[in-house]
């Protein structure tokens, strides 16, 4: 196999293909991207499958910033049988053995008809593979295949290793807003605390006695994500905050300027989501923790219509630049998640 199959957000395929292969070559994987503009899928095809096996051992999807999803791939099944698409997708199973299943298509504007089909195949093929021994579910030893419908006729056969790839098919994190969430980005946050944080994490990082500061946070879904955990949030903004909000025993409404606010004493947390150049915002958060003002920050890169990748690259060289001159340790995972939409979210933190 010498094909890596990366699910991404549709229009981000270019972005995708540049970032794998970047990755790639820094593991000394050579290989050119196939990818087609909005069709929200593309793979790598290395030069060398040994090479593309031993790298596949180390990779993560956290290291993808602009994947959702990712398995070795092997030939596309064609003209499945609309009657009968099992048979010859079992046939070239070929008796191998799996630990789970993931049906999938990609999330973009000619596939998504497709997701019913991949919901209902669901059941069927797992009860198949089950019959004929191939299926344990929940076995870590195992393998997980991914099965990647492009039309109705076709799908992609693929694997990944336990814990690997997206725990939900497609990478796609379905969460449900809460009635009185002041706005929808709310869920960025939620999302991004579930994907960066472990769950013992969260509830070790984001409970009552911590203080967060909050910058562009009107109307108040972010605040009120860490309000409902217990911290105590100063939110800066010249705009005004949803009424769940106002006068909030554990609210301070600061209408000032994100970029010049600093706090009376160190956070815990940082969080910022204002419509700005990356590179500002980058600035923004390095100082911040370049000064001890926060421990960790969790802020949306919004990107420009050309060269997002390249944006992102930068912003992440720039904060580096600023901490290490700063002697500061830090970590930073950067990715685009299922609720961003022309951006990314990073979290960034100190390490000692
Ligand atoms: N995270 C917010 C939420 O969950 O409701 C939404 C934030 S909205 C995308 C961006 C906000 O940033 C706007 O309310 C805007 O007023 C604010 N903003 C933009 N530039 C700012 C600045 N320089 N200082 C403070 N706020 C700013």
């Amino acid at each position: 196999q010498r094909h890596l199959l990366l699910l991404t957000r549709a229009g981000y395929e270019g972005d995708c293909a540049a970032q794998v292969q970047a990755v790639a070559a820094e593991a000394g994987v050579h290989g050119f991207c196939k990818a087609k503009a909005d069709t929200g899928y593309l793979t790598f095809i290395a030069h060398d499958a040994h090479a593309l096996a031993a790298w596949f051992e180390t990779l993560s999807l956290d290291d993808l910033i602009f994947a959702r999803q990712l398995c070795l791939a092997g030939e596309p099944l064609d003209d499945l049988p609309p009657a009968n698409r099992l048979g010859p997708i079992l046939a070239a199973l070929d008796g191998q053995e799996f630990g789970g299943v993931y049906v999938e298509t990609p999330d973009a504007e000619a596939t998504r008809p497709l997701m019913r089909l991949a919901r209902q195949f669901t059941k069927p093929l797992e009860q198949s593979m089950r019959k004929r021994g191939l299926l344990q579910p929940g076995n870590r030893e195992l393998p997980r295949l991914h099965l990647t419908f492009t039309d109705t006729t076709t799908a992609i056969p693929g694997w990944s290793h336990p814990g690997q790839a997206a725990p939900q098919p497609m990478g796609i994190r379905r969460l449900k807003m809460a009635k009185d969430a002041p706005s929808r980005s709310a869920l960025k946050l939620e999302e991004a605390l579930i994907t960066f944080l472990s769950p013992a994490e969260r509830k070790d990082l984001l409970r009552a006695g911590l203080e967060a500061v909050d910058l562009g946070a009107a109307p108040g879904g972010w605040t009120w994500q860490l309000v409902r955990d217990g911290l105590m949030v100063t939110a800066v903004d010249n705009g005004p905050m949803a009424e769940v909000l106002t006068g909030h025993v554990s609210v301070e409404h600061r209408r000032e300027d994100g970029f010049t606010f600093r706090p009376e004493r160190p956070v815990e947390w940082l969080v910022c989501d204002m419509v700005e150049k990356p590179s500002r915002v980058a600035d923004l958060m390095a100082d911040w923790m370049a000064r001890g003002d926060c421990q960790r920050a969790i802020f949306n890169l919004k990107l420009p219509m050309k060269k997002r990748q390249q944006a992102v690259m930068d912003a992440v060289e720039r904060i580096a630049a600023r901490l290490e001159e700063a002697e500061v340790g830090f970590e930073i995972d950067v990715r685009q998640l299922y609720h961003d939409r022309d951006e990314v979210t990073a979290y960034l933190r100190r390490v000692s």
